[in-house]
C-alpha cells in the first residue's frame, strides 16, 4: 500500500490531504472550513547555519506547535519542505480576521519559544489563510490551497504581521505577474522598453554632469508600464538580468554613436539589480560590452542601492572591486532609505552616494524642508565629504530645495527640477544646450 503519511512530520501527505478534505467539504454543515498554509521565513538559513539534522528537529517541533491545541483542526499535512497546510473548522460566530488575528498571535508565540529554545532568532513563521463556506463547497480543494498559498507568499513579503487572509484581487496580481513575466522577452525584442535618461547637475555651476539611465516599458497601445510596476516581478523570476545587460548594452551604444560623431558626452550611471549577485556574470558581461564599444571607463557608473549591500556585503564588495579594476565608479543609491548603516560607508569602497529621494519629499510642508531632514542631509554630506565621496540628492523638486543643497555643499543634484527621466533625442538636446551654455531648467 502507498504510504499516506509524511515520514519527517506523521502528517498526511498532500494527496491524502486532499482526498480528506473533499469529504469534509462534503460533510460541511453549520461552519465553514479555514485553509491554514504555514511556511518557516529563514529555514534555509537554519538547514545552511545548523545543519540539516537540527532543521528537520526544528520542523518536527513546528509541525507538533502549528497542530497541537486546534480542536478544530480537520486534516493536515506537509506540502513540502517546510510548508505545512492545515484545515479546520470554524464557527461563523467567528470573523475571518479574528480567525486571522488568533493565527498571527499563534505563530508570534511560537517565534518566541523557538527564539528561546533553539536560539533560531531570525526564525519567522508566514501564513496565508483562504476560507471554504457552505455556498461554496463545489471549489476544488486544491484551488482552495492554492489560494491560502497565496496569500502566504504575500505575508513572506511582510515585514511584521506576517500573516495574511486570502483577497480574490490577489489572483488579479497574480495574472499581472505571469502577463508581464511572459512578455518580457518577446517586449525587449519588439522594441517596447527603451531607455530614458535624466540628468545630473553640477552644484556649483548647475551644468549637465551625468545623467541616470531609466528603463521604461511602452506597450503597443501607448500605455507606459513603469519600473516600480514590473522590476520587482522581473527580480523575481530572475529575468532582470536581462533587462539589464538590454540596458547597459543600450548606453554603451549611445555613449560609442556620441563619441563617434565627436559630441560631447556625460557619465552615465545605470542601476545594478540585486539579481546580479546571485550570479555574478555581470562583470564579465560589461567587460564584453567595453571590448566591443571601446568607450573610456568613466564614461560609465554603476548604482548599487544600499539595500543591496546590506543584504549581502560580501558579495556587493566583491562586485565593486571587480567594476574598479574596470575603471567605472559605483555608487550606493537610494541612501537612507532603509536601514542605513552608516559604518558601510566607511567600509565600502563607494565613489558616490546618492541621497534617497525621502529625505526631500514631505507632503505635510508642501516639500519645504524640514529641520529634522536638513540636519540629517547636511551630515550626511560633511560625513561623505570627510570620506572623499562624491554626494549627490536625487528627488530635488523646487528651487528653494536645489538652494539648501548648494548652501551645505551637495556637489551634485537631480531631479524633476532640472527635468525628468527623457528619451534619448531629448536628453541629446539637453546635453547640447547645456554644452552651449543654454538655459537648462525646465521647470
Ligand atoms: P531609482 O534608481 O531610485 O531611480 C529614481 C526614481 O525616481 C526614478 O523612477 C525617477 O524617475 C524618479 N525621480 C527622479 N527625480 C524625481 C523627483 O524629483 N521626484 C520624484 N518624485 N521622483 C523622481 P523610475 O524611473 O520610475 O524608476 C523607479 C526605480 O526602478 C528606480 O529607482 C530603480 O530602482 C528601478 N529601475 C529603473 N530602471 C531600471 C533598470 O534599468 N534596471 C534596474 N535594475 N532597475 C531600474
Ligand atoms: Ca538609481
Ligand atoms: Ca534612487
Amino acid at each position: 500500500m502507498e504510504e499516506v503519511k509524511d515520514i519527517l512530520t506523521g502528517l498526511d501527505r498532500y494527496e491524502e490531504f486532499l482526498k480528506k478534505l473533499e469529504l469534509e467539504i462534503q460533510k460541511m454543515d453549520s461552519y465553514r472550513i479555514a485553509i491554514i498554509y504555514t511556511d518557516i521565513k529563514y529555514f534555509k538559513y537554519i538547514n545552511d547555519t545548523f545543519g540539516y539534522q537540527r532543521g528537520d528537529m526544528l520542523l518536527k517541533e513546528f509541525t507538533r506547535q502549528v497542530t497541537q491545541g486546534n480542536a478544530g483542526m480537520l486534516c493536515a499535512a506537509r506540502v513540502f519542505s517546510d510548508n505545512i497546510v492545515m484545515a479546520s473548522r470554524v464557527s461563523n460566530d467567528i470573523s475571518n480576521e479574528e480567525v486571522r488575528e488568533t493565527v498571527n498571535r499563534h505563530n508570534r508565540e511560537m517565534e518566541e519559544r523557538f527564539r528561546e529554545n533553539y536560539s533560531a532568532a531570525r526564525l519567522k513563521f508566514c501564513t496565508g489563510i483562504s476560507f471554504i463556506s457552505k455556498e461554496d463547497r463545489r471549489l476544488d480543494p486544491a484551488t482552495a490551497v492554492s489560494n491560502a498559498n497565496l496569500a502566504r507568499k504575500i505575508a513572506k513579503e511582510m515585514k511584521d504581521d506576517c500573516c495574511v487572509l486570502f483577497d480574490s484581487r490577489m489572483v488579479e496580481g497574480i495574472k499581472k505577474e505571469v502577463e508581464i513575466t511572459s512578455s518580457l522577452s518577446k517586449a525587449i525584442a519588439g522594441g517596447e522598453l527603451k531607455v530614458y535618461y535624466q540628468p545630473k547637475m553640477k552644484t556649483d555651476s548647475i551644468r549637465i554632469d551625468g545623467a541616470e539611465a531609466l528603463v521604461r516599458w511602452q506597450k503597443p497601445d501607448g500605455r507606459f508600464i513603469y519600473p516600480d510596476e514590473f522590476i520587482p516581478m522581473i527580480e523575481q523570476s530572475g529575468q532582470i538580468v536581462e533587462l539589464d545587460y538590454f540596458v547597459y548594452r543600450e548606453v554603451f551604444k549611445f555613449i560609442a554613436g556620441r563619441m563617434k560623431e565627436n559630441k560631447p558626452i556625460v557619465p552615465i550611471s545605470v542601476n545594478v539589480s540585486r539579481a546580479h549577485l546571485n550570479k555574478m556574470d555581470i562583470l564579465s558581461y560589461v567587460q564584453s560590452l567595453f571590448d566591443e564599444y571601446r568607450i573610456r571607463p568613466d564614461l560609465i557608473e554603476f548604482e548599487l542601492t544600499e539595500n543591496i549591500y546590506i543584504e549581502n556585503t560580501e558579495k556587493a564588495l566583491q562586485l565593486i572591486e571587480g567594476l574598479h579594476k574596470m575603471g567605472t565608479k559605483v555608487s550606493m543609491d537610494d541612501f537612507g532609505s532603509g536601514y542605513s548603516s552608516l559604518n558601510l560607508l566607511s567600509r565600502l569602497p563607494i565613489d558616490i552616494i546618492k541621497l534617497d529621494k525621502v529625505f526631500l519629499q514631505d507632503e505635510e510642508t508642501d516639500n519645504n524642508l524640514k529641520e529634522n531632514d536638513k540636519i540629517i542631509i547636511s551630515c550626511i554630506i560633511d560625513m561623505a565629504k570627510k570620506l572623499r565621496i562624491t554626494s549627490l540628492c536625487e528627488g530635488v523638486e523646487t528651487s528653494e530645495q536645489s538652494d539648501y543643497l548648494s548652501e551645505i555643499g551637495c556637489e551634485l543634484q537631480q531631479g524633476y527640477y532640472f527635468s525628468r527621466p527623457i528619451p534619448e533625442n531629448d536628453f541629446e538636446n539637453f546635453m547640447d544646450r547645456s554644452f552651449a551654455g543654454g538655459s537648462l531648467v525646465i521647470a
